[in-house]
């Protein structure tokens, strides 16, 4: 005789506050259908929920199309969009000032037509 011991995970999902418009890019099927959720991996034993995998819950694009999950930490394209939500990002200081300021090189004459003598 043997036990069997059914062990796995098991993740809590839940719609983050203040993401539920959000639609972002799925980076595994491509598609614009990605949510971000608040994702929580618990480790099961016999289908209870045992010891949580991390102390808390953290917020994961998830696609409904794939099923496809990703920390948002590994996309800095979302946090972006979503601290450029509510308010306005202060611009780079100091622009674009100091770099780039060279004239672009001026065209060889003939270039295009080429002539041969
Ligand atoms: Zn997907």
């Amino acid at each position: 005789m043997a036990f069997i011991f059914t062990c796995g995970t098991h993740k809590f999902r839940s719609q983050m506050q203040g993401y539920e418009n959000l639609q972002v890019q799925c980076q595994n099927c491509g598609n614009f259908s990605g949510h971000v959720m608040k994702l929580w991996e618990w480790f099961t034993f016999c289908f209870v929920p045992i010891i949580p995998f991390s102390l808390k819950p953290y917020p994961a694009v998830h696609c409904p199309i794939c099923n496809f999950e990703q920390d948002l930490k590994y996309r800095p394209d979302v946090q972006q969009q979503v601290n450029g939500g509510g308010q306005a990002i202060p611009m780079q200081p100091g622009g674009q000032q100091g770099w780039n300021t060279r004239p672009p090189p001026p065209l060889p004459p003939g270039q295009g037509a080429q002539v041969y003598k």
